[in-house]
């Protein structure tokens, strides 16, 4: 196997078919991603932008990009006059931000923000998600971190793609086997496993940033901030990547095909 960087491009039925290109950490081996749909979880609105270089690259590359958030964001008010419009806000946001990064459908749990509870109601509606979307890949929050809301959503998210792909609670619709499963934060035991390319796709995570209006305190960043900093990430237009953790469910090496 080639060390660096690897890449191939893949011609299915129905057309084009995304290609990405992963670098390793190791530099062992190179990997590709042919992915037609990919569902990103997310604890709050806006946890998402997160990997927001890598949504809007395979999104261009025509892969069909999901986001799901269990919160309505109701705490995230650094204003109290703010109280009474944050989730009205923040659903607004979120929405303009997907229009950002090319998101093909927003789901929304709308559980209370910092109250989210791993229970079996949000379990089941999480595996009925999975098996609607029948994702390639599932991106998840990891397992460290100081966020109630994230750990609940990295427990919840780890056992709905599990159960999801099991035959019970039919109700729920067929099973779905998700092949590909990783964190894209709250990982600190290790250096990242995979560094995702996003040269050319930089500038989205500050541009995605910019439309959470209410949120700009939280990130001590005024709008003009943001568009200076988007203006000078785009002409420097340096390489970037994006890192993602392995799960116990996608091993380094042999990613299968997605071939269906
Ligand atoms: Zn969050």
């Amino acid at each position: 196997m080639r060390p660096g960087v690897g890449a191939r491009l893949l011609y299915g039925r129905g057309g084009r078919r995304a290609v990405v290109v992963y670098r390793t950490r190791t530099g062992k081996a190179g990997h590709s991603m042919n992915y037609h749909r990919i569902l990103v979880f997310g604890a709050h609105p806006d946890d998402e932008q997160t990997m927001a270089g890598t949504m809007a690259k395979l999104a261009d590359n025509g892969v069909e990009v999901y986001v799901a958030i269990y919160t309505d964001g109701r705490e995230g008010y650094p204003e109290p006059w703010m109280k009474d419009r944050i989730v009205e806000m923040r659903r607004a946001e979120g929405e303009a931000g997907d229009r950002v990064l090319g998101v093909k459908e927003r789901y929304r749990f709308d559980r209370p923000d910092m109250g989210l509870v791993n229970d079996a109601e949000t379990l089941k509606e999480t595996m009925r998600l999975i098996r609607r979307i029948r994702p390639d890949a599932v991106f998840n929050h990891g397992p460290h971190d100081r966020n109630r809301d994230h750990l609940t959503t990295c427990a919840l998210v780890l056992e709905a793609v599990w159960q999801g792909g099991e035959p019970v609670c039919a109700e729920l619709g067929e099973p779905w086997d998700t092949p590909h499963l990783f964190y894209y934060k709250g990982v600190a035991d290790r250096e990242p496993d995979l560094l995702h390319d996003i040269t050319g796709y930089a500038h989205k995570f500050l541009e995605s940033r910019a439309t959470q209006i209410s949120q700009h305190t939280l990130f001590k960043m005024t709008a003009e901030d943001f568009a200076r900093e988007v203006a000078r990430i785009k002409a420097e237009n340096a390489p970037a990547t994006e890192r993602f953790w392995l799960t116990g469910r996608t091993p380094l090496l042999g990613f299968p095909d997605i071939a269906r």
